[in-house]
């Protein structure tokens, strides 16, 4: 651990590409993606087909996602509003299809901490890979005659540049460090490049040459996921996700909306709706609140019967009259409330299926202990409610 970063940067040996994920049409499809529409000689990332790796020249792409496959923010810099850090998470998210980055409330909780460093040296901000988080320098900008809403729109679009650095995205305009688009005068309009307020007065919205690359970095991670994989559906050629002035919208198809709030669609959340649902593999109940098509549930209790490997369907709400279901796989953290000293708490994931199941997990190294331990876990999930109900 450093000080802003507690999870190191991560590359498999000889960065090599998790393989078992797409079918090797559907990875030919992706990174054909990347070449690009403006600028078609995108081919940097040609080498997860044909060689199966991620590098950038010889060196491995890195990302700085850990094993929970979410990459864990702590925001310490001005440039970022507290207001504004679930809309920036989600422009991620909503490429994703599921939730990939989450601003936590502790730095104990965070992958990395997002802090400034003052002194103009020119570079707006960077992500570092090498334990000192995500710096941005804000002395460095010189944009003040934009407007207000301009300065903040370019400075968390910086924000969202360098969070999809992390997730092991590079720069998307070809060649080594993606400098070829640049040096042929034909910019795309991807914030993984060079992007400017000019260019985009309407906000920083999502391509589908970013969201194939996320595919392909997600391929990389410590835990390998499949995300983003929307783009491989030629209907879905014009879906995006757009983040403006502190809010995040998308049109990314909603079957693989993420388990994420955007605050702005919700109505009425004075009006909820409560439920309880028994499990015979905890001393308590499951409860469930729902408020304008977002449910959160949430556990807590000792638990009264063994866990064996993989997966096991702890309740299913299929049934339960009034509950919807949730439009995507959903899932948060069982945290050990008894042992706050185990590797951040996490001792296993919860999930809520779109069949209704709710399904427990634990990690390896839980399973392996004996004792009585109290739990606590929940989640959120958007439900195919009408909004207004
Ligand atoms: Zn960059």
């Amino acid at each position: 651990m450093t000080q802003f970063a507690n999870t190191g940067a991560f590359s498999n040996l000889g960065g090599v590409v998790t393989l078992n994920v797409y079918s090797d049409t559907e990875l030919k499809k992706l990174t054909s993606i990347t070449h690009g529409t403006q600028y078609t000689g995108n081919t940097d990332l040609d080498r997860v087909y044909t060689e199966h790796v991620y590098k950038n020249g010889p060196a491995n792409r890195l990302n700085l996602v850990g094993q929970d496959g979410v990459l864990k923010l702590y925001n310490q810099s001005k440039f970022i509003p507290k207001e504004a850090e679930t809309a920036v998470a989600n422009f991620w998210n909503y490429v994703a299809g599921e939730e990939i980055v989450r601003f936590v409330n502790t730095v104990q909780e965070s992958d990395e901490v997002i802090h400034d460093i003052s002194g103009d040296n020119g570079v707006l901000a960077a992500q570092t890979y090498d334990g000192n988080g995500l710096v941005v320098y804000p002395d460095s900008w010189h944009i003040d005659d934009l407007s207000k809403e301009q300065q903040e729109n370019w400075h968390l679009t910086t924000i969202i540049h360098e969070i999809g650095h992390g997730l092991g995205i590079p720069h998307l305009g070809g060649g080594v460090d993606g400098a070829n688009a640049g040096k042929a005068g034909k910019f795309g309009n991807e914030l993984m490049g060079p992007w400017s307020v000019f260019d985009n007065p309407d906000g920083a919205k999502s391509t589908l040459i970013e969201a194939a690359a996320l595919a392909i970095a997600g391929l990389t991670w410590r835990n390998p996921r499949r995300l983003a994989s929307w783009v491989l559906d030629d209907k879905n050629q014009k879906a995006y996700a757009l983040y403006n002035k502190r809010v995040t919208t998308s049109t990314i198809p909603m079957s693989t909306l993420p388990s994420v709030l955007d605050v702005k669609a919700l109505k009425d959340w004075g009006k909820a709706k409560l439920f309880t649902l028994d499990t015979d593999y905890f001393d308590s109940k499951i409860y469930l609140s729902l408020q304008s098509g977002v449910v959160s549930l949430s556990l807590a209790g000792y638990m009264t019967k063994d866990v064996l490997d993989g997966d096991f369907v702890i309740a299913n709400t299929k049934s339960v009259k009034g509950l919807p279901l949730p439009l995507a796989t959903t899932r948060g953290f069982i945290i050990d409330v008894t042992r706050p000293e185990s590797k951040n708490g996490v001792i296993g994931v919860l999930r809520w299926y779109p069949n209704g199941n709710i399904v427990v997990n634990f990690n390896a190294s839980f399973k392996a202990s004996e004792n009585r331990h109290y739990f606590d876990a929940g989640l959120t999930a958007v439900t195919n409610l009408n909004p207004n109900f």
